[in-house]
């Protein structure tokens, strides 16, 4: 909570440096989940700063693509989101992801692996699904999973969870050279506002499909979880695939806070339109003699 009090008076600070995890350990205790600490302080202003963001995504998301036919820049971008059970993964897809044009976007979702997938390396399904220059890729879920499940049920053992942080982040360099640039956001929440929206599942019959006897299994580990989360957090922060920690307990708030992080992300991209590979004024004679 300190952290972002401390941050409050200055409102021109970026998404980018506003939620990145703190250097040097991660208490996710001392973030409040429930802060707005920049942007929309309301539902209303956070609508029309959606409006605006959603327009400035989806040009900025035309030009990666262009660029990447154009064969000027080949970049992507990967949206990777975490977060507990309720944390608003899938509302975040829908209501950001769902700013742009759907053939710009590449969305994978990773369940508990196939019994193919257990035989093959923890990345080997994850590379799969890196996404191609020109797109945006959102992962529901992740590699990170391979230390966070996996070490709170000790899926693993201990030294096989520990080792993983370095290949992740020896993994996540690789796309970096490829030209793909990551933005990892945990969705923040606290045990109260899960507790009111797993009962909210229950009590209504239209959500029922989202609930899954299981959850409560992972909610009664919430503190194992935690510590999992600010290790992750910690150990795979790099420079080149930062960590940010979106305050998830007001959904208007989260939807805004990713749309903030991967604007900023494509705006240091700067995807530009490439130039016609083809006699423009020659072109344009062409259509006029056709007509
Ligand atoms: P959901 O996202 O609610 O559809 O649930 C997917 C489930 O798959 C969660 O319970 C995850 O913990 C689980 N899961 C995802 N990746 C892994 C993994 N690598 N190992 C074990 N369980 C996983
Ligand atoms: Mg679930």
């Amino acid at each position: 909570m300190q952290r972002y009090r401390a941050r409050m008076a200055t409102t021109t600070r970026s998404a980018r440096e506003t939620f990145r995890v703190p250097q040097g350990g991660v208490d996710l205790s001392a973030i409040d989940p429930g802060a707005t600490p920049i942007g929309p302080q309301g539902k209303g202003k956070a609508a029309k700063a959606m409006t605006e963001l959603g327009a400035r995504l989806d040009a900025r998301q035309e030009a990666l693509y262009a660029a990447a036919v154009g064969g000027t820049s080949p970049r992507a971008v990967l949206l990777v989101l975490q977060g507990m059970d309720t944390s608003g993964k899938g509302g975040v897809i829908s209501h950001v992801a769902g700013l742009v044009n759907p053939q710009g976007l590449h969305i994978a979702s990773f369940k508990r692996p196939t019994p193919e997938e257990l035989a093959h390396d923890f990345l080997w399904r994850i590379r799969k699904q890196v996404p191609h220059a020109g797109m945006i890729g959102v992962f529901d879920r992740s590699h990170y999973e391979d230390v966070l499940v996996v070490r709170v049920d000790g899926l693993v053992g201990e030294p096989e969870w520990r080792s993983r942080y370095e290949r992740i982040n020896a993994f996540e360099a690789e796309f970096d050279e490829q030209g793909v640039a990551i933005v990892k956001c945990m969705l923040h929440i606290s045990p109260q506002t899960q507790a009111e929206r797993l009962a909210a599942r229950l009590d209504d019959p239209q959500k029922h499909w989202k609930y899954n006897p299981g959850d409560l299994d992972a909610r009664a580990k919430w503190t194992d979880y935690q510590a999992a989360y600010a290790d992750a957090l910690a150990h795979c922060d790099t420079h080149a695939a930062p960590w940010y920690v979106v305050p998830s307990d007001r959904k208007w708030y989260r939807n805004w806070a990713v749309a903030a992080l991967l604007a900023e992300t494509l705006d240091a991209i700067d995807p530009q339109y490439p130039p016609a590979d083809f006699d423009v004024e020659a072109e344009k004679a062409r259509v006029r003699a056709a007509v």
